[in-house]
């Protein structure tokens, strides 16, 4: 399908035939940013806003129209507003942005906190500093766990001797690390672009390290304290 290239990019900005729309646009389904929960949101109110952007298709002029709503959260606890922009039925805009889910059961405090401000880096599109905050979360792992090194390389190797992962888990740090140092410097050597998947990617690599350190016992333990006492193996 040919795709609608604007020529101005901000879709918060309208352009032309502006009014208010009589039918509400459809519910959507998106994670709510204040809350984490996957629910469907429909438009507050009875209000909605149409308008044009202007842009090309295959290079030819083209207009594209567009709908902007105020939706607010299903989940009762929650009620969060968030703003949609819609172009042709699709969510091209979310605010706030919609934010990768994590869990948070069992992680380190220092750890926690990166984490959180990677996610929110990559949910503004700041997709090289999400990089680097899962870098920092490398760093962190380091230290809470005793890794010996004068750089991030060396403590990396070392970590290797103080915990137990899978050594697929031991590769994703090394490229993680890598990933971090190109998002830092100018001159890249692993990564020439970091954009929105690079950074989705490595903060879901991340999600499975700490997992693996720090939240599979927990579930572990969860699952077999609820055995009866009395179960014997089979
Ligand atoms: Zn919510």
């Amino acid at each position: 399908m040919a795709i609608f290239q604007p020529n101005n990019p901000n879709f918060f900005q309208p352009e032309g035939n502006l009014q208010q729309l009589q039918i509400k646009p459809a519910p959507i389904t998106i994670r709510c940013p204040h809350c984490r929960q996957l629910g469907t949101f429909s438009v507050f109110g009875s209000a909605a806003i149409e308008y044009s952007k202007n842009g090309q298709i295959e290079h030819r002029p083209a207009m594209q129209i567009c709908s902007a709503s105020i939706r607010i959260c299903p989940n009762a606890e929650c009620f969060g507003f968030v703003f949609v922009v819609l172009a042709n039925g699709r969510v091209v805009e979310i605010e706030p942005p919609e934010l990768i889910d994590f869990n948070s059961e069992n992680l380190p405090l220092p750890i926690l906190a990166t984490l959180r401000e990677a996610i929110s880096c990559h949910a503004a599109g700041a997709h090289r500093a999400a990089a680097m905050m899962v870098r920092r979360l490398l760093e962190e792992i380091c230290d809470l766990n005793s890794a010996q090194g004068s750089n991030l390389h060396q403590k990396l190797v070392s970590l290797k001797t103080t915990i137990v992962l899978p050594e697929a888990l031991f590769e994703a740090m090394m490229e993680l690390k890598a990933l971090g140092n190109d998002a830092a410097h100018i001159e890249a050597k692993a990564y020439d672009n970091i954009g929105s998947e690079e950074a989705a990617d490595s903060i879901e690599l991340a999600k499975e390290i700490l997992k693996a350190l720090y939240q599979l016992q927990s579930l572990l333990s969860r699952l077999q304290a609820r055995k009866p006492p009395s179960a014997s193996p089979s």
